[in-house]
């Protein structure tokens, strides 16, 4: 929890949920992710993420998050290694009471059996695929370097996303 916080900023219950996926992922036969050894897939961009980052090495940068919009506490971890995977999500029973204040809840969460609060299975070994890196081109119009895979062709230009859609928007206008 304490390297979590040092990440995240805070000590809060998201926070918790996240050192707890992470404790189970690393009690589990997994280690900390120094490349892509490690791929998860989140469903929500809260603070349990954070925990997630700093405690597995499955961060934003490295390409090994996966971020959906889902907005579930939801947490697929793939290993490449050992070509396992297993989603760990949120029980409905593990969602916290209405009486309980921050605190007690980090102090609930942490001291709860992870099967309590989670459900956990295995699941198919079908992890996203490996970040890539691109070339980068010119923007023909704001002259910034951009990943060659978003570049936009518009009236025979190479355009950044941006520049794109500000093209695209003045002809509509
Ligand atoms: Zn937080
Ligand atoms: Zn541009």
């Amino acid at each position: 929890m304490k390297k979590a916080v040092k990440f995240h900023g805070h000590a809060c219950p998201g926070l918790a949920l996240g050192v707890m996926v992470a404790k189970y992922i690393l009690e589990h036969g997994n280690d900390f992710s120094i490349d892509e050894e490690l791929v998860a897939v989140v469903e929500n961009n809260n603070c349990s993420v954070d925990a997630i980052q700093a405690l597995i090495g499955t961060t934003f940068g490295k390409g090994n998050l996966i971020f959906l919009d889902f907005g579930k506490n939801n947490y697929t971890i793939y290993n490449r290694t050992q070509k396992k995977g297993i989603r760990i999500s949120l029980k409905s029973s593990g969602l916290r009471s209405r009486d309980m204040s921050r605190e007690e809840r980090i102090e609930q969460l942490l001291n709860s059996a992870p099967e309590d609060v989670f459900e956990i299975k295995p699941v198919e070994f079908n992890p996203p695929k490996e970040a890539e890196i691109h070339e980068s081109i010119r923007c023909d119009k704001c002259g910034e370097p951009t990943m060659s895979t978003r570049i936009k062709i518009h009236e025979n230009k190479k355009l950044c996303i941006p520049c794109y859609n500000q093209m695209v928007n003045r002809l509509n206008e």
